[in-house]
This record gives C-alpha cells, sequence and structure tokens, in this order.
C-alpha cells in the first residue's frame, strides 16, 4: 500500500539555554489515503510539532516526509509551494486563528486568491459553495470574526482549509476550545467531509474519546516517542502498553458505579530536554523492571500494531 502520507524517522528538536528539547524523536509512521490517524498524549510530547514538521511549519532536524510518494523536505521551494496546496491545517483556537479584522470572504477566499489566482464573482461563488460545505448560510459572508460563535468559527477555519482542494489536512486540537455539544457538531462535520471528498486526516488530540470518535488508527506519543500504534477498536480493546492503558483508565466513565482496575500515572512528565534513561516511560510506569531503565525499547511490530515495551 502507497502511503498518502509516510514519515521516516522525523525528529524535532529544539535549541533552547536550557538545552536541547527532542520534542520530536525518531517517529516513523504511515496514513493510508482516506485514513484517520488519531495522534494523541499528553500535553508537551510532541504531537503538534510532529503536525507543523510535517507541513514544514517548523524545520525538521532530521528524518524524511513522504507525500504520495514525494519527500517534501527534499524538494525545491515552487514545488513546495505546489504542495502546499494539496495539504492543510486547521488550529485549535478558532479565536486566535482568524484574523479578526477580515471578513469571512477575505477569510475564506485568501488561498484562493492567492494561490489560485481567483477573484470578484468567481472568488464569490466559491467561497458561497466552501460555507454551504461547512454548514455556513449565504448572508454570513460579510460578517467578521466576532461575529460568531466558536463552532461556526471553527467552520470558517474548515473552510478555509478545504479552499484549495487539498488531499491531506491535520487538525490539531479542533473541538478542545468547544463545548461538548458543539464538539459533536464539528467532529460531524469534519466526517462528513471526508467521506465526502475521500480526504486523508492526521488528528491530534489528548482526548482519547475524541480519538475513538473519529479515527482508524490510533498512535501513542510519549516524550517525543511512538510509543503504541494500531487500529482503533484493537488499541482501546486491549491496549499493550502501560502509559496507554493508564490514559484510557483516565476517561471518565458515564456510570460512575461502574469500577475498573485503575492504572494511574503518578508524577509529572519528565523534562524532554534530560529525558530519563532506557524507556522514557520507566520514571512513571507501573510495571517498571530493572532492564526498563537500562535499555530503550524498540516499537515492534506485532501484526496489525506496534508497541515500545520490554513486557510486551
Ligand atoms: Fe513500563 Fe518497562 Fe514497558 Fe517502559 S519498557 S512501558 S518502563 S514495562
Amino acid at each position: 500500500m502507497r502511503f498518502c502520507v509516510e514519515s521516516q524517522h522525523l525528529k524535532k528538536y529544539f535549541h533552547t539555554d536550557s538545552g536541547v528539547v527532542r520534542a520530536v524523536d525518531d517517529v516513523s509512521f504511515g496514513i493510508e489515503p482516506g485514513e484517520t490517524v488519531g495522534l494523541v498524549g499528553e500535553s508537551g510530547c510532541g504531537k503538534s510539532t510532529v503536525g507543523r514538521t510535517i507541513l514544514k511549519l517548523v524545520d525538521p532536524s532530521g528524518g524524511k516526509l513522504f507525500f504520495e510518494g514525494r519527500d517534501i523536505f527534499e524538494i525545491d521551494r515552487s514545488e513546495r509551494r505546489a504542495l502546499r496546496r494539496e495539504m492543510g491545517i486547521v488550529f485549535q483556537n478558532p479565536y486566535s486563528s482568524l484574523n479578526p479584522r477580515m471578513k469571512v470572504l477575505q477569510i475564506v477566499g485568501e488561498p484562493l486568491k492567492t494561490h489560485a489566482k481567483i477573484n470578484g464573482a468567481r472568488l464569490r461563488r466559491k467561497v458561497l459553495e466552501l460555507l454551504a460545505q461547512v454548514g455556513l448560510k449565504p448572508e454570513q459572508l460579510n460578517r467578521f470574526p466576532h461575529q460568531f460563535s466558536g463552532g461556526q468559527r471553527q467552520r470558517i477555519a474548515i473552510a478555509r482549509s478545504l479552499a484549495l482542494d487539498p488531499k491531506f489536512l491535520i487538525f490539531d486540537e479542533p473541538t478542545s476550545a468547544l463545548d461538548v455539544s458543539v464538539q459533536a457538531q464539528v467532529l460531524n462535520l469534519i466526517r462528513k467531509l471526508q467521506r465526502s471528498k475521500n480526504l486523508t486526516y492526521l488528528f491530534i488530540t489528548h482526548d482519547l474519546l475524541v480519538v475513538k470518535y473519529i479515527a482508524d488508527r490510533i498512535l501513542v506519543m510519549y516524550l517525543g516517542k511512538l510509543v503504541e500504534a494500531g487500529p482503533v477498536e484493537a488499541v482501546f480493546e486491549h491496549a499493550l502498553h502501560p502509559y496507554t492503558q493508564a490514559l484510557l483508565a483516565a476517561i471518565p466513565k458515564a456510570d460512575p458505579s461502574i469500577r475498573q482496575k485503575r492504572l494511574l500515572l503518578e508524577g509529572e512528565v519528565p523534562s524532554p530536554i534530560n529525558p530519563p534513561s532506557g524507556c522514557r516511560f520507566h520514571s512513571r510506569c507501573p510495571k517498571v523492571v530493572s532492564i526498563c531503565r537500562e535499555k530503550e525499547p524498540e516499537l515492534r511490530r506485532l501484526g496489525q500494531r506496534q508497541v515500545a515495551c520490554h513486557l510486551a
């Protein structure tokens, strides 16, 4: 299977006064065409940096990134500009990601004007089509972002991301700033658009229930590394990595009378400047054994799944 997007040994290090932050440290995965892959982990694990590095919003420190077989870190600027039309991103905060001084027509139409040189009545027509696709009305065309609710603003951001007919979209916590009921509507829209346009998604979130709802496959990151990957149903049914098990156990249960064996995460996430030796999770792992402190576990393939744990 040829991947739509394939990351090979992706690395992103940030050089700071306190040392080198290994935000993304040798991360490899592939996303098949039409697939939704959910990338999860606690805040600071490097998941958003993966998304930004894929789009080259930050320069990679190493590794390769293929989009439909082309290594996008190697291509020249004009090729990259053309390729950027096929990839987009929707950010977490619809309050800050939209220019407050621009009307919807300008916000959604800007990529069409800049990259596709569409202007005038054609631009207006195209923006109206995009607004209809995300459930907004024609009379909202000339309004400013502050005249919309949070959910509507995220719809505007999604319309803008679709303007150039991309094949691949990254969603970076797109619903975490929204109320729960609005979250569900936006997630439904994202799913509907994927089916109708056969889009490929990387969905970055800390919310495992969102991943369960929207994704086909899940990637779990801890301190810059992938620790588990596999089909969503299989991982929710039986997580192999103690970190994934702890994340799943932390999901609030709808029925509080249902008790389950809790595997609680203790302690803070260690600093990515000076990660623990051996398994990076060993300082918080309830199943730690002596080898964990000395040897870093490789991400091993087990059938359709992958896990980085000496005990798996
Ligand atoms: Fe825990 Fe050891 Fe597995 Fe790491 S390798 S997750 S410390 S059991």
